[in-house]
């Protein structure tokens, strides 16, 4: 793969792509996270002298009135904060005022064009990876770098379009993730992989992918619950994903030794963390209880089956870690993995979420920035963003 590093790109117009899709509440920046990630890119080509032409998208434009929420102009703002120095912002994705912008740019000048799916308004130029699109942008640099991790197994004009007419590469960001994840392409062992989360139907692709790789696969989350209605458990009013039940089965039928169940769980009435919750086996929940968290025994046999792993990948939270009463499994595992020094990748989404709760996201091996782009890694999916680049 063509890195930043392994590119010219010395005193040249350079086109980062990066993933500024951060949340905004009433025009102010809530968490940015990703703005931070993509500096180390930002400054290399400012390093080496650049005038730097920064795309990004932000939400989902499908309508007049959803322009004025997915403006990016807060964060032109904010970057100019944590840059300490002036960001030009084009209020348009094109037309003779940004070309002219774009011309006039000098080293080290650095320009934020506006939300790309302000191109999805007319036609959804944009998200259809329309080529003339494509190569108009490509017309405005003379390098392009695809930093934005987040939107890589997506094919849009602003990523993957663009790539058809420039000499191309990717950013820090993209290698970081990259190098780690693709320790999976080949992983030592025990290789163990835990699964939670809300529904067995979003992680299909992923665990047909790593059920042949992996030594033992672990579930938790509401995941487990349609796994045991399979094995033919009451379950209570616990979430079940009733679509999968089949799927299960065969799994269960073919890789038996392999999956690893719950065996007792943090049950309650109702949806909420208000109630008192009891730990309760399997066998004994009730048609009016919901299991919200693993127990304490489960939470003792995935410890068990951890220990001595080389390599552990990790996507979707245990329980409902959004109330604080069922995440502390979570957490507790987290922590296992994190004391006992075994290499772990956390695949994205809720459980990076979880771990930065936990203030645990630092102490892993890596903690993935990509929702969609990191499960569709994880089920041996090509990229259509690094496509473009090879
Ligand atoms: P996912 O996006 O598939 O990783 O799902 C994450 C969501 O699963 C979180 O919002 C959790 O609250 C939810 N979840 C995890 N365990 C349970 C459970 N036992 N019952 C209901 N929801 C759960």
């Amino acid at each position: 793969m063509k890195t930043l590093k392994n590119i010219n790109i010395d005193n040249k117009r350079v086109i980062i792509r990066c993933d500024f899709n951060v949340p905004i509440k009433e025009g102010k920046i809530i968490d940015d996270t990703r703005i931070q990630r993509a500096l180390p890119t930002i400054n290399y080509c400012l390093d080496h002298n650049c005038k730097v032409i920064l795309l990004s998208h932000l939400g989902r434009v499908k309508e007049e009135k959803d322009l004025e929420k997915n403006n990016l102009e807060p964060v032109a703002k904010r970057l100019s904060k944590l840059l300490k120095k002036d960001i030009l912002f084009s209020e348009k994705t094109r037309g003779k005022e940004l070309e002219a912008v774009c011309e006039s740019l000098q080293s080290k000048d650095i320009l934020l064009i506006q939300n790309t799916r302000y191109e999805d308004l007319d036609g959804k130029k944009e998200s259809g990876n329309d080529q003339e699109l494509a190569k108009y942008w490509a017309s405005l640099g003379d390098v392009f770098i695809n930093d934005a991790f987040g939107t890589i197994h997506r094919a849009h004009a602003s990523n993957v379009g663009i790539a058809n007419y420039l000499d191309s590469a990717c950013g820090f960001l993209v290698e970081k993730e990259l190098n780690a994840l693709s320790i999976l392409d080949n992983p030592p062992h025990p290789f163990i992989v835990i699964l939670g989360g809300a529904k067995v139907s979003d992680k299909i692709g992923v665990i047909k992918n790593l059920v042949t790789k992996a030594d033992k696969i672990i579930i938790g989350g509401a995941m487990a619950f349609t796994f045991l209605k399979a094995e033919g458990k009451n379950i209570g009013k616990s979430l079940l994903d009733e679509e999968s039940i089949d799927f299960c089965k065969e799994i269960l039928k073919t890789y038996k030794d392999k999956i690893i169940l719950p065996i007792d769980f943090a049950v309650t009435n109702e949806y909420t963390n208000d109630e008192e919750y009891r730990e309760k086996d399997i066998d004994s929940i009730s048609d009016n209880e919901m299991g919200l968290d693993i127990g304490t025994k489960t939470l003792a046999l995935f410890k068990e089956n951890l220990t001595g792993a080389s390599l552990v990948i990790w996507n979707g939270p245990l329980g409902v870690y959004e109330f604080d009463k069922y995440k502390k499994n979570t957490d507790n595992l987290l922590k296992y993995l994190v004391e006992n020094d075994i290499k772990t990748i956390l695949g994205g989404g809720d459980i990076v979420a979880a771990a930065t709760n936990a203030k645990l996201s630092e102490k892993v091996y890596h903690a993935s920035t990509g929702g969609g782009a990191t499960l569709e890694y994880l089920e041996g999916k090509t990229l259509p963003g690094l496509e473009a680049i090879r």
